[in-house]
């Protein structure tokens, strides 16, 4: 069978190299002169299966109420005349919901063990540099209120089979000493051993690259400008500057926070909405004042890894559309954060800034599998979590693809 993959990001990436191993012929599509160009270029870099906690939770709701408008909160709404956006907001409320919320949590873990699994098999059999640290994350409190919060999902967590543990600030400070340089107030923490950080650009700039040498076509420069239908079934896709249809017996959509506009016209409709993020990337100056275990500073909804001899940080949650230009007052915000975290770390002075659109969804649970379009389908809306949930979801669509049912207890669309 041929499928065409939409979108060369992390998550339509993984999906042609599962696809590929099923025994596809396989045709990427994507915009961009490479592969991993937008959202799955400068992100957090954590893979974090022990941090799947949705946003959407009764507790946050008060936070997210008081930061919601102010320029250099860690989450801003920029309120617009979008029905999508609002839309969005109100189921978002609906999966507050404390059994919409557990739930939610439960499925996100399993998809991120099975995806852990996939990729510590997957870095066995093809062994790409990503400047992994395997050391685990860190998540730092500020208050008693947050540290009992932090300290309930992790116990949960840990019931639920993956262990993050509650513990205090000396223990943190021995898990990273370079924590004792810090400025910032944090009065306790929370450990998950088994997470760890890399840089998903490269990771998936590589397996792209494995992708072609096993025969799987990419073309880049290449816009998707829409899908052809017959008979319920899709037929093609037609891209920038090609006359003739990409013909094709299967396509996934992997468009990440685009999917959505590019099938609404097929009577498609997602709840993915663009959350922006930020991200600095700054040069190391004292490697041993700055951390090796990837840190979150739960405060600030801010996230820090070491990659090679840099440090980045990265956060903020601005629901602002498909904009993606850089707000000043954001970029400042990381960058101050992190000098009273790590003053002598790094070279504050040389940042270099970046911002990509989460693909999210209410839930924070993906949509992978079928649509009612029996050979459209759909790996998208992986918001804050994509690089940790990205291989085992291009596996999981794969096999859909294939016609099997996934080995993983996940409500994918349509089965
Ligand atoms: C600031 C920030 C920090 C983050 N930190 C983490 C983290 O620490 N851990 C984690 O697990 N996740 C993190 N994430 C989330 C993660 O980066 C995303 O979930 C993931 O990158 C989404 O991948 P994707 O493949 O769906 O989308 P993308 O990477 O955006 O890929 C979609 C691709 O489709 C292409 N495309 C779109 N429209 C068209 C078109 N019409 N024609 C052709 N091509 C098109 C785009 O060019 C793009 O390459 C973070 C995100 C942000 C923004």
């Amino acid at each position: 069978m041929h499928v065409v993959v939409l979108g060369a990001g992390i998550l339509g990436v993984s999906s042609a190299w599962y696809l590929r191993q099923e025994g596809h012929e396989v045709t990427v599509v994507e915009r961009q002169p490479g592969a991993a160009l937008e959202t799955s270029f400068a992100n957090g870099s954590q893979l974090s299966v022990g941090h799947v906690e949705p946003w959407a939770s009764l507790e946050t709701l008060p936070q997210l109420w008081k930061w919601g408008f102010s320029e250099s909160a860690p989450v801003l709404f920029r309120p617009r005349a979008d029905l999508a956006q609002w839309q969005w907001g109100a189921r978002f409320f609906l999966e507050c919901w404390p059994a919409r919320n557990r739930h939610n949590l439960r499925q996100l873990l399993n998809l991120g063990l099975y995806s852990r699994a996939a990729q510590q098999a997957l870095r066995a059999e093809v062994g790409i540099e990503f400047q992994a640290i395997d050391r685990g994350i860190l998540n730092l409190y500020a208050t008693p209120a947050e540290w009992a919060r932090g300290s309930r999902a992790a116990a949960e967590i840990t019931r639920l089979g993956y262990p993050r543990h509650r513990i205090t600030r000396e223990e943190a400070l021995r898990i990273e000493p370079a924590l004792g340089g810090t400025r910032a107030p944090w009065i306790g923490a929370t450990y998950t051993p088994g997470d760890g950080s890399g840089d998903a650009h490269q990771w998936t700039q590589a397996l792209a690259e494995k992708c072609q040498a096993l025969g799987v076509v990419f073309h880049f420069n290449q816009s998707v400008l829409g899908l052809a239908e017959e008979a319920g079934r899709i037929t093609g896709v037609r891209l920038s500057g090609r006359e003739t249809l990409l013909g094709a017996d299967a396509v996934v959509a992997a468009l990440g926070s685009y999917t959505p506009l590019l099938l609404r016209p097929h009577g498609i409709r997602m709840p993915v909405y663009p959350v922006k993020g930020y991200s600095a990337t700054v040069p190391l100056l004292r490697p041993e004042a700055a951390p090796q275990v990837s840190i979150t500073d739960d405060a600030w909804k801010m996230v820090f890894s070491r990659l090679g001899d840099t440090l980045r940080i990265a956060g903020t949650a601005e629901f602002t559309g498909y904009d993606t230009r850089l707000n000043e007052a954001r970029c400042n915000a990381l960058i101050e954060r992190t000098r009273l975290l790590f003053p002598e770390a790094a070279d504050y002075g040389q940042p270099t800034f970046w911002a990509g659109l989460r693909p999210a969804t209410p839930s924070n649970r993906p949509l992978i599998g079928r649509t009612r379009i029996p050979n459209l389908f759909l790996n998208t809306g992986h918001g804050t979590l994509g690089w940790t949930t990205g291989c085992g979801s291009g596996k999981a669509l794969a096999a859909i693809v294939s016609g099997r049912r996934p080995e993983v207890d996940f409500s994918f669309s349509g089965l």
